[in-house]
């Protein structure tokens, strides 16, 4: 397998920023999706920048294949290992800036049954929550569909493993071979065990000498309060279990807070707009107001403005993720009454002809007029 150098494909340097090679990316990605693109085989170029980008975009992945090349990511059977689940579909996908780097960790080159180390893979899972859920914290089950390792051959993929015969156990052959030049030996690894230097006389039948299975896990996850859309989650050593010995992946939880219908959230403070009567506003009163704690009475003072904002200290969110606890505001919203009886109305009536507009903002304005 030939593969052009991903660097090569973006358009790049090998010391190109992330900044330039997402550039590189979005404008390559534009040219040759296969819904839009009129070029020649928009589909094969498409899948080659997509394939550099999940390469380079990430750091570790970057600085492996800086080190191994392709190697890096290509197993024995020269098939491309690691990028399952990165399938942009639409454009709206590929625009928007959540990528799934996800699927990736694991996987690394086990060509054949034996009992090489493998690490688990990382996971990540996408938990839509409630506001009452991000405010005070919950517990939720999910279940995990994720590789395992067998249980009924421990992860070796076999029993009675035995020496490798063909290698001795030394996991490698050593094979004589003819040139022009003469000949010479070379050292590779050996075919039958993979390396290993041992073999089984039975195959696991349970995870067909694979050493894991899938498996569905169900899991209690502990959703921290205060919580916010974009948050994640580590469940370090929640991912898929390693073979051999090799490190489990973590599970990663991506939180989306649902909006509320009545609190606005900014950060840890919350806003809610409470709707005041006239006289309310006026003269001021004790107003119930609903924290996400319960009912407290706040003091409107009299002359208070439409639009004024007052603050409950120590009523926002108590935040687990920063350790630091938010304010609620009131916006006051006074209300101007569209249905008056017929004594409110005249109420009202005898209101104005009593002298109100004292207030600069009236002086203000008749100035203007009698210019
Ligand atoms: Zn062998
Ligand atoms: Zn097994």
């Amino acid at each position: 397998m030939n593969k052009k150098d991903y660097y090569e494909v973006l358009g790049v340097s090998k010391t190109a920023s992330q900044d330039e090679i997402k550039s590189a990316f979005r404008k390559l990605a534009k040219k040759y999706h296969p819904d839009v693109s009129k070029e020649e085989n928009a589909a094969e170029k498409f899948k080659e920048v997509q394939e550099a980008y999940a390469v380079l975009s990430d750091e570790n992945k970057r600085r492996q294949y800086d080190q191994f090349g392709h190697s890096a990511f290509t197993n024995s059977q020269g098939g491309f290992t690691g990028f399952e689940g990165f399938d942009f579909g639409s454009m709206d996908d590929i625009f928007g800036d959540i990528l799934r780097n996800f699927g990736f960790g694991g996987g690394r080159a086990s060509s054949r049954s034996g009992s090489r180390r493998e690490d688990g893979s990382d996971l990540l899972y996408r938990m839509t929550i409630s506001f009452d859920e991000a405010v005070h914290g919950a517990k939720r089950d999910i279940k995990v569909e994720c590789e395992d390792e067998c249980d009924e051959c421990h992860g070796k993929g076999g029993f009675n493993s035995h020496t490798c015969p063909e290698c001795k156990g030394s996991g490698t052959v050593t094979r004589q071979q003819s040139t022009l030049f003469g000949s010479f030996l070379s050292r590779t690894t050996c075919p039958r065990c993979g390396g290993t230097g041992t073999s089984f006389e039975k195959i696991c039948t349970n995870c067909n000498g694979r050493g894991k299975v899938k498996q569905n896990k169900t899991l209690t996850v502990s959703i921290p309060k205060g919580v916010d859309t974009g948050n994640r989650l580590r469940l370090a050593g929640k991912g898929e279990a390693g073979i051999n010995g090799g490190d489990t992946g973590d599970l990663y939880i991506e939180f989306t807070v649902k909006d509320d219908d009545f609190y606005e959230r900014d950060g840890n403070d919350l806003y809610i707009e409470v709707p005041l009567t006239i006289t309310e506003a006026v003269l001021g009163c004790k107003k119930m107001v609903p924290t996400v704690y319960g009912n407290v009475e706040l003091s409107i003072p009299d002359g208070t403005k439409n639009g004024s904002k007052l603050r409950l200290k120590g009523k926002g969110i108590d935040s687990d993720i920063n350790g630091k606890k938010g304010d609620m505001y009131v916006i006051v919203n006074v209300v101007i009454p569209s249905k008056l009886n017929r004594k409110q109305k005249e109420l009202f009536r005898e209101l104005s002809e009593t002298d109100l507009d004292g207030d600069s903002e009236f002086t203000k304005y008749n100035k203007i007029l009698k210019k």
